[in-house]
């Protein structure tokens, strides 16, 4: 069954945020060592730096709920670069080791080079440098890859869901050809990224006859690969669960063309199940969001462009923080404070309910179903 199509100015305001809590009890001093109410750790902070977009893709920003009129955030609801950079040492201060810049698209945003260079000076609470990365789609790195580079960012992950042209135009549905986007890629190549990812959403009966030209085309590259099923999130896509290829075929396609063998997890909470390919060539990794929820190893929390903190790519509600940065009898303490609370009431998961539901529907177990009708958070609103 299609979802609900939510226009996204509605979503907004049906949103309602979740009171911020903490502020009256004592300060809670980071420990470094904060978890949910399933034991999560807080390891991951994605911050969303614009709402805004080049491209259309049609199952993240599709025309019909972002179109030319489309009420896009005004700039002075936006964080500013030193509001995120206090929130991110106060998340880090708790145990986040690894920072992502996304959006909307992340190098839209202004001397974005500056946010960088300040939070690659940030250190963990193990002293070391932070996991600094960026999520993109590519249209602008030829331009920016050197500066990027040179303020400090550590990896890079492009997305990119086509290799052939007429169908990519199609995809992100602004006719951007794919060849600026390989063209970015080898500029952050040039650059000296050690460390770059590509990232497909396969949609079944969209793109999914790319998976073995891409898998192709990237084997000895160095890049890694990694296929995303494609997932429903926010309200505009009209998500489909036929529309789904699981992850497991990707594998098992690609394997019958260029033979792969499973290899262990790089660290808890990796989201992608790596393999390599049996010849030597390099590795692939798959995100299997909705077929294999891995809700239990989840330690992400994400901001959005205004300065709310979401607990779940698939939340409802947020809670603004941006009210506390911008009052000024806040300290930082008192914003750590909030930030402990927020992370210790988190039972977020979603990816995990969905599936005990769908198992629960399949045995005509009605009253488990998880309620999906709630408006959610747009993918392009918080990032990926
Ligand atoms: N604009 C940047 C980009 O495209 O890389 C960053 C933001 S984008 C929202 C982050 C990632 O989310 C992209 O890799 C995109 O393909 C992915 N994404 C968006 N909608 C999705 C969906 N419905 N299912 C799975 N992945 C999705
Ligand atoms: Fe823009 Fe990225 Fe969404 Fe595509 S996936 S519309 S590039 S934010
Ligand atoms: Fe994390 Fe939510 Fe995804 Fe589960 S559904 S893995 S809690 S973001």
């Amino acid at each position: 069954m299609p979802s609900k199509v939510i226009p996204v100015a509605d979503w907004r305001s049906l949103s309602r945020d979740r009171p911020v809590p903490g502020l009256s009890g004592p300060i809670a001093t980071p420990s470094g060592a904060l978890t949910d109410t399933l034991a999560r750790p807080l390891r991951d902070l994605r911050i969303s730096v614009t709402d805004r977009c080049n491209f259309r893709c049609v199952y993240c920003m599709p025309k019909e709920s972002f179109g030319k009129d489309h009420p896009f955030l005004p700039h002075s609801h936006l964080l500013t670069f030193e509001e995120i950079e206090r929130l991110a040492r106060v998340f880090v201060s708790h145990g986040v080791e690894k920072i992502r810049l996304t959006g909307g698209e992340p190098l839209l945003r202004k001397n974005l080079e500056y946010l960088i260079e300040r939070l690659a000076q940030l250190r963990t609470v193990h002293g070391k440098p932070l996991d600094l990365t960026l999520t993109t789609n590519g249209s602008l790195l030829t331009r920016k890859a050197a500066a990027l580079k040179a303020a400090g960012l550590t990896r890079l992950t492009v997305s990119l869901d086509a290799l052939d042209d007429t169908l990519f135009r199609g995809i992100n549905d602004v006719d951007f050809p794919v060849a600026d986007v390989l063209a970015g890629i080898d500029a952050a190549r040039e650059a000296g990224f050690a460390s770059i990812k590509v990232n497909m959403v396969v949609k079944r009966g969209t793109n999914d006859q790319e998976i073995v030209p891409m898998a192709r085309h990237f084997r000895d590259s160095g890049v890694v690969l990694r296929f995303i099923e494609y997932m429903d999130v926010g309200n505009s896509n009209g998500w489909r669960m036929d529309d789904v290829l699981p992850s497991a075929d990707v594998v098992e396609r690609i394997s019958a063309r260029f033979p792969l063998e499973a290899i262990a997890p790089g660290y808890r909470g990796e989201t992608a199940a790596r393999w390599r390919y049996v010849d030597g060539a390099g590795e692939i990794g798959v995100i299997s969001s909705v077929t294999h929820a891995f809700c239990g190893d989840c330690t992400r929390a994400r901001l959005s462009t205004e300065g709310k903190v979401y607990l779940c790519l698939f939340a409802n509600q947020g809670y603004d923080l941006r009210a506390l940065l911008r009052d000024p009898a806040i300290s930082d303490a008192g914003l750590a404070t909030a930030v402990a609370r927020i992370w210790q009431g988190r039972g977020d998961q979603y990816s995990q309910q969905r599936s005990a539901a769908g198992a629960a529907q399949a045995s005509g177990d009605a009253g488990s179903r998880h309620d999906t009708e709630a408006p959610r958070v747009e993918m392009s609103y918080i990032g990926g």
